[in-house]
């Protein structure tokens, strides 16, 4: 096996095991790899469907390593391109990058390179296939062309995804004119069906090898707040994670320039991220996040993709997002290094407002709006709404989501570790649902706070002005919390008693299944919280807590399975020995100037620390460890443990 740079050849005589070894320093391959990798190697289109963090890019690297030629990878994401190329050439891949972030004389370079064959890997900005393959790649007779053309994200195809970029459809014109054609590889980490069928459809896939994982991702742990001061409960999730690495998503440039503002007047460490900003200044943030220069990123959903930082140990969102995909995949950005991650979402029913809005005005450059298209979105916004708001396993409600079965209760997440009991709302349901009636009898409609507002007896101006309390409902649920008629509101919005209709200011309406409420032996149940001591509340959302006393009934599932792996204790490390490793690698990685996951993972580091390798051979077993990364860094991470003990 050899590299030269001075167009020589790359020339491999290993199996897919052993490149995952050598190169990548991993030995076993995750669920999903060694089929994909099979399949491409043979010959055969590919789209893959995994979650994210679950190691999609060894699925194309292993077979771009073993297949003579070239393998183009298109990727949306500009700004990571260059340190997913230093990972593998740090790796000893021979890769590069084309986009616009080089200069003429470097682009140009890059091709005369790549056409004498000197790279395994080219990634390539979807803006440029329109343009079509530089001639010198495209015909050149030194290499023996294109191999395979991956092209990762592939959700951006499709219209129905969450994130379309009309660069993708460059893409099969460009590779029906390249002279031979190239196996196809798709990969994505959502797809619903109508993603997926236009996947295949516009990226012309012929007969492809599809393959779907699961979605779990048993390490993390999912949470849903319903806090009344949205920011008092960040401050409180950040307190119990100092010095750990996180992101904060916000649904407006606004609202990250706030948020972050204010942690930064507080002296946490932040930086920020959002279209508003200028190229520099958005490539200067997102350095010092992935650099851990800073350890908290404060973002919209313009951040992130693609990002591989696998030390993001928890993801707050300060803001609901549009839908169960967008959610899935920015929450997966934690906990990629298999450690245990928090998934963190602040709810507030503000969110479900904003939401209609931009996807009601998402469209407003086009004159005729895709009202299916609109309507589709409403639809994604309510399932995620539902995941909000209720009470049962989150972790179950997503895996549904992506078509998954999963148990009712997976023991980590925070429906899963609240106390839930089964609650007749018979009454209260009544209740509420005859004061929509009333009103509609005025012919008038109200939102739901305005309807809490009601039924509790409220003496403000708009009630008074609107004559509601002369309601024959008015204040018959004085009595009652808000929030408790809000969870029962929710339950019969779920259930289809009742319906909100209208974007901008939606309001309670009756649906004809709200008369099954009077039934007479009808009785409405639902899983409400058991109001709990606020000092046991303090500690839910932890994964050390105690079981739950009682558990949501499940007729499918029978008794809570208890989770094996969360009760696994976690590996003791020597944290002295840890922050020495870490400090070694931040030396490295400055002078390397990549960032320090690129040096290796967290992982790697405790790997190292459990492990306590004496001599080369044993370091080769570290996970992370292949053979460039033992050259290049064996002796220095050895000579700090060897002087540890
Ligand atoms: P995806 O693109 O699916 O989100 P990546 O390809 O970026 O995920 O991989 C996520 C992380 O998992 C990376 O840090 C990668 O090194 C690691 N990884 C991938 N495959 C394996 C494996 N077989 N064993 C251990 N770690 C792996
Ligand atoms: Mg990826």
């Amino acid at each position: 096996m050899g590299y030269t740079a001075g167009g020589g050849v790359f020339i491999i005589s290993l199996n897919k095991a052993a490149i995952l070894k050598q190169y990548f320093g991993y030995t076993q391959f995750r669920p999903g790899q060694a089929e994909l990798i099979d399949a491409i190697l043979a010959g055969r289109d590919v789209l893959a469907v995994m979650p994210t963090g679950a190691g999609k890019s060894l699925c194309y690297q292993i077979p771009a390593l073993l297949l003579e030629g070239l393998t183009l990878v298109i990727s949306p994401l500009i700004s990571l391109m260059k340190d997913q190329v230093n990972a593998l050439q740090d790796a000893g891949v021979p890769a590069a990058f084309l986009n616009s972030s080089l200069s003429s004389g470097e682009y140009a370079d890059t091709i005369f390179r790549a056409a004498g064959g000197e790279y395994k890997i080219l990634y390539i900005a979807p803006e440029r296939l329109s343009k079509g393959l530089p001639p010198q790649l495209a015909e050149s007779s030194r290499s023996p062309g294109i191999a395979l053309v991956v092209i990762d994200e592939a959700h951006c195809v499709s219209q129905w995804g969450h994130d379309f970029r009309p660069s993708y459809m460059e893409i099969t014109g460009f590779i029906r004119r390249l002279k031979t054609r190239p196996i196809t590889a798709a990969f994505t980490a959502t797809a619903t069906g109508k993603v997926r069928e236009d996947i295949q459809r516009l990226l012309s896939l012929s007969d492809p090898y599809v393959l779907t994982t699961g979605f779990d991702r048993s390490n993390l742990y999912f949470e849903v707040q319903k806090p009344r001061d949205r920011f008092g409960a960040l401050l409180e999730c950040l307190a119990s994670r100092r010095d750990k690495s996180g992101i904060i998503y916000c649904s407006t440039r606004k609202t990250v320039e706030e948020v972050c503002h204010t942690l930064d007047t507080r002296g946490f460490g932040v930086t920020r991220y959002h279209a508003g900003l200028n190229d520099r200044e958005r490539r200067e943030n997102q350095d010092d996040f992935i650099y851990d220069r800073k350890p908290l990123m404060v973002a919209t959903n313009a951040f992130g993709m693609g990002i591989d930082k696998s030390n993001v140990s928890f993801v707050i969102h300060y803001n609901m997002p549009k839908n169960i995909e967008s959610y899935y995949q920015e929450a997966g950005r934690a906990g990629r290094d298999g450690e245990k991650a928090d998934c963190i979402l602040l709810y507030s029913p503000q969110d479900v407002q904003i939401n209609r809005y931009l996807i009601r005005n998402s469209q407003d450059e086009e004159e005729v709006k895709d009202q299916a298209l609109v309507e589709h979105n409403l639809e994604l916004l309510k399932e995620m709404t539902f995941y909000a708001t209720g009470s049962g396993c989150l972790r179950s409600r997503l895996l549904a989501y992506f078509g998954e079965t999963a148990p009712a209760y997976c023991g980590n997440c925070s429906n899963c570790n609240t106390v839930f009991e089964e609650t007749d709302v018979t009454v209260p349901a009544r209740k509420i649902i005859s004061c929509v009636y009333r009103l509609k009898e005025r012919g008038r409609s109200f939102g739901k706070m305005m309807v809490i507002n009601i039924l509790r007896g409220g003496r403000d101006e708009k009630i008074r002005a609107s004559h509601c309390d002369t309601l024959s409902t008015y204040g018959i649920m004085a009595d009652t919390e808000p929030r408790r008629i809000r969870q029962v509101m929710d339950h019969l919005i779920e259930e289809s008693y009742l319906s909100l209709e209208g974007d901008e200011y939606p309001v309670l309406v009756l649906t004809p299944r709200y008369r099954e409420a009077f039934d007479e032996e009808k009785t409405i149940m639902m899983m409400l919280p058991k109001e709990q001591a606020p000092e046991k509340r303090k500690d839910a959302g932890r994964l050390d807590r105690a079981e739950p006393v009682e558990k949501t009934k499940s007729p499918e599932t029978g008794a809570p399975e208890k989770a094996g792996k969360k009760d696994l204790p976690e590996d003791p490390i020597d944290e002295a020995l840890f922050l020495k490793l870490k400090e070694l690698r931040g030396r490295l990685s400055q002078e390397a100037r990549v960032p320090a996951y690129i040096v290796f993972s967290d992982a790697s580091l405790r790997d190292m620390c459990r492990k306590r390798p004496q001599s080369p051979e044993q370091f080769l077993n570290v996970a992370g460890v292949g053979a460039v990364k033992l050259e290049k860094y064996g002796d220095d991470f050895l000579g700090i443990i060897r002087g540890f003990n």
